[in-house]
């Protein structure tokens, strides 16, 4: 097929598949490229849509796409969701028997499958196949898993090399979401695609908002932040595996469903956990960095980190697995200088460990920013954002700036006092006039700035350390047990007047309880929403794939939105391609009809709900305001209840003389049809409410 004619068939193949109508940044250019049989290296960020990269360009090629991935849970799940898409795809790896596999590789030497997802582990058991009388493409997913430069090193993914050379004319595409300038050279080395095209797109994931708090209470923000969020997906990460299962404990003792997932856990422990959260049957996840890589589960509301990242390629990656279906995601990451500490620690006789302090001050120094964090982790890629973004705490409240040079004197001169041998914490002692063991064993009472501070909270005191540690006026002697220094710059404080300018503390708990993300999930979600999420739920549970593999939370609020009555209807929501209206239409039509039927007979039976309240002895305005409607609509409530002889007491709201004189009225304007003629005729003196009450009484007579 020549080029132009593929180029016309990819919006089509992208709807009638996927069921969408337009292109990600970058998609159509690596696509195109592609099918002109060009290598590609893509550098994309987690949710940026890598897949569409090769999945839509698999169905325009007349052989089979070879699609190289690292781990059969992140497989299965491309591959159901190609099989819920109507792609024809199919895995191969070591857990298959060996019928399973010789079926599988008949179905490729019949053209029958457009995608084989392979680990390169089994690759070798597919010799006879790899060549080019079958393949048409080859993807590398994970990329970076090749590179010994990159952080997530395969020795297994060091055999790709073979590819090229068996495969000379067939298009490499090379995949992955972290690759500095270094790893990608390698890559493209490694695989012999050294004159592949380049494609870096933008690393922004505008729809993640960033937090970072301060680590105090961290469990307590924890349980106010997911209480903010019921019902959603997420992920805790923590440093140490005790921590995670600690913290499944204090998530369980609050009712929430939450497992832990480390190291520790053996291989079907593991695959357990990481189902069930992929199923939604556990909504929180505790994790140790082990969790996440080859989950492609797109409704990840947030992530937290529980303790600091050790570089901000981790945070950045383990963000990223939030709000992959693009609606509005939450990151929120505590900070303490303990964890700064210990990270450290980790470095510590490693054979780069200049290299990962250098990466650990980055991270810190994004935790501590007082400007807008997206700016920091974007420059981190090399990605310069013009404006401040908008959806960061930092943008959303900036932090209010004050003369702090009294507080930044009052530390200054404790450091120097205890001879700059102390650390934060017995610093903070000192000023606070604390009388605890380390203070009094080692004389710090006898201190002169002893107790100077204690109108300042402990908290308050830490903050502001930190921020002159960052400013530059203190640094910690990491080999001194961390005690606190003077810098050059202290002395300009403590001796030459020079001013400190400080920023204000926030309170944690008053900040993170109230989300002023832009949360597009629905805090109070509609009746019909929930309507459809439990049919995808039921869906999914027969086909036993996971729910966001049926529809994804964007799909549903979109269905949710345009209420879809025809296949037409449904075919226009983004989402929905051929085969899922085929197979779904139906279903989630006969939801939004059944749905829209019984709210026109709610409708039809509002008066009923009138009637209720007036038995219940409620005033006409009473239920006008506790049913958010007019008095006067109650009024005609309360008429056609009268007429359906329902005991009312209609003499309570219209007098017997009124009914009289309208009586007299009705016969003099010969029974006009509407009450305005009757308005009209006692100029305006007589409420229209009444008159429709007075009506029904006549009417009741006659
Ligand atoms: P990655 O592999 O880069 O982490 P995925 O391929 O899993 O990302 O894609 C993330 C989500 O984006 C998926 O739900 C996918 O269906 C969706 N997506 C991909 N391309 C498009 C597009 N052009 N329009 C809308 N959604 C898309
Ligand atoms: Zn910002």
């Amino acid at each position: 097929m020549p080029v132009k004619d593929y180029k016309e068939q990819l919006i089509p193949t992208l709807k009638k598949y996927f069921g969408y109508d337009s292109f990600r940044p970058q998609q159509e250019e690596i696509i195109t490229s592609l099918l002109e049989k060009k290598d590609g290296l893509v550098i994309m960020p987690t949710g940026g849509g890598k897949s569409m990269c090769f999945q839509l360009p698999s169905l325009l090629f007349s052989k089979a796409t070879l699609v190289v991935s690292p781990l059969i849970a992140l497989m299965k799940d491309q591959v159901d969701g190609c099989n819920a898409n109507g792609i024809p795809a199919a895995y191969f790896n070591s857990s298959q028997s060996s019928e399973e596999q010789q079926e599988i590789i008949l179905k490729i030497t019949k053209a029958e499958l457009k995608l084989i997802y392979v680990a390169p582990e089994s690759m070798p058991s597919l010799n006879n196949i790899i060549n080019e009388n079958y393949i048409s493409c080859i993807a590398i997913d994970e990329a970076h898993c090749i590179s010994s430069w990159g952080h997530d090193f395969r020795p297994s993914y060091q055999q790709l090399s073979f590819l090229k050379k068996s495969l000379p004319n067939t298009p490499i595409i090379a995949l992955t979401a972290t690759a500095d300038k270094a790893t990608r050279q390698d890559i493209a080395e490694q695989l012999g695609i050294a004159n592949a095209k380049q494609f870096i797109t933008s690393f922004d994931r505008k729809n993640i908002s960033l937090t970072v708090r301060p680590a105090d209470g961290r469990v307590e923000q924890i349980l106010n932040f997911i209480g903010k969020r019921p019902n959603t997906s997420g992920i805790i990460y923590c440093l140490s595996r005790k921590t995670t299962e600690q913290l499944v404990a204090k998530l369980k003792a609050k009712k929430l469903k939450a497992d832990a997932y480390h190291a520790g856990l053996n291989f079907d422990e593991r695959s357990k956990v990481q189902e069930d959260f992929i199923f939604d049957k556990t909504k929180i996840v505790c994790a140790t960095v082990a969790f996440g890589m080859g989950i492609d589960k797109s409704n990840v509301r947030w992530v937290i980190h529980y303790n600091m990242p050790k570089n901000i390629e981790g945070y950045y990656q383990e963000i990223g697995r939030g709000g992959r279906d693009g609606l509005a995601a939450s990151a929120l990451l505590f900070h303490s200088y303990a964890d700064v500490i210990q990270l450290r620690r980790f470095t510590e006789g490693s054979k780069n460990q200049d290299v990962q302090i250098a990466k650990l001050e980055r991270m810190k120094q994004f935790a501590e920013a007082t400007t807008c964090r997206r700016k920091i982790l974007l420059s981190y890629f090399g990605e310069l954002l013009a404006e401040n973004c908008g959806n960061c705490d930092v943008c959303k409240s900036p932090p209010t700036v004050f003369d702090g040079t009294i507080i930044a004197q009052k530390i200054l001169s404790t450091i120097a006092r205890v001879k700059e041998n102390e650390a934060t914490g017995a610093i903070i002692d000192v000023l606070r006039g604390a009388k605890n063991a380390t203070v009094l064993d080692k004389g710090l009472e006898k201190i002169k700035t002893y107790g100077i501070g204690q109108d300042t909270s402990w908290k308050d005191w830490q903050h502001y350390i930190i921020q002159l540690i960052n400013q530059g006026y203190a640094e910690i002697a990491f080999q001194n047990h961390n005690a606190l220094q003077l810098t050059e710059f202290s002395k300009n404080v403590l001796f030459n007047g020079a001013k400190v300018s400080l920023t204000k503390p926030i309170d944690a708990l008053e900040k993170i309880g109230n989300p002023k993300e832009k949360t597009t999930k629905k805090k109070k979600s509609s009746e019909l929403y929930e309507r459809l999420r439990s049919l995808r739920h039921k869906i999914a549970l027969d086909e036993d794939i996971p729910a966001y593999l049926v529809f994804s939370d964007a799909t549903l609020l979109e269905i949710e939105r345009a209420r879809p009555l025809t296949d037409d209807d449904f075919l226009e929501i983004s989402g929905v391609g051929q085969r899922k209206l085929e197979v779904y239409g139906d279903l989630f039509i006969a939801e939004v009809i059944a749905f829209n039927k019984e709210k026109s007979i709610k409708k039809s039976d509002t008066h009923k709900v009138t009637y209720q309240l007036y038995k219940e002895g409620l005033s006409i305005d009473e239920i006008a305001i506790k049913r958010n409607l007019k008095s006067p609509t109650i009024y005609s409530h309360i008429a056609k209840l009268y007429s359906e002889g329902k005991p009312i007491n209609i003499f309570d709201f219209v007098s017997k003389s009124e009914v009289a004189s309208i009586k007299k009225a009705k016969t003099e304007l010969e029974s006009p049809p509407a009450l305005k003629p009757y308005f009209d005729h006692f100029e305006e003196q007589i409420d229209y409410f009444k008159i429709r009450l007075a009506l029904a009484v006549i009417d009741k007579e006659a």
